[in-house]
């Protein structure tokens, strides 16, 4: 684990703010299918636990994308603000929110296997298939 940070961000309109309190400075990847329909390429996230508050709330849609998490994203502008588990309440918030510092280490990739041919990155990093990222946090039942 990389150490914990307070980052800050916003929308592309300014209408949203937000204040994760633990965000660090580890970034991941997401490939699935959902992701990229979503968002038209890869989903590129910081983990940011629970203790995110937002400014400019009444901005905020958030769209009910599965069983287990919901999507949100400015009403005014469209950017993307989280993709939040419902039962844990974690974010995971886009990097492109924040200030990008040279603190900020890709490190993950998950979804690799819905991963389409026609890109690849090149750093180094630890990488998950959808099976294998279920099978560790989130127990079939
Ligand atoms: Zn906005
Ligand atoms: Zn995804």
């Amino acid at each position: 684990m990389s150490e914990i940070a307070e980052r800050q961000g916003r929308c592309l309109c300014g209408a949203v703010t937000v204040t994760a309190k633990e965000a660090g400075n580890s970034v991941g990847a997401c490939h699935c299918n959902m992701c990229r329909r979503w968002g038209g390429g890869p989903y590129m996230e910081i983990a940011c636990g629970t203790a995110v508050s937002f400014g400019g709330e009444e901005n905020v849609s958030v769209f009910d994308s599965s069983a287990w998490a919901e999507r949100g994203f400015c009403s005014k502008c469209g950017t993307h603000l989280f993709y939040r588990l419902k039962e844990t309440g974690q974010h995971m918030i886009p990097v492109g929110l924040f200030e990008s510092d040279d603190k900020l280490v890709f490190e993950s990739q998950v979804f690799i296997d819905e991963k389409p041919g026609f890109y690849s990155f090149a750093n180094e990093t630890k990488n998950m298939t959808g099976a294998e990222l279920f099978a560790k946090f989130a127990p079939p039942d």
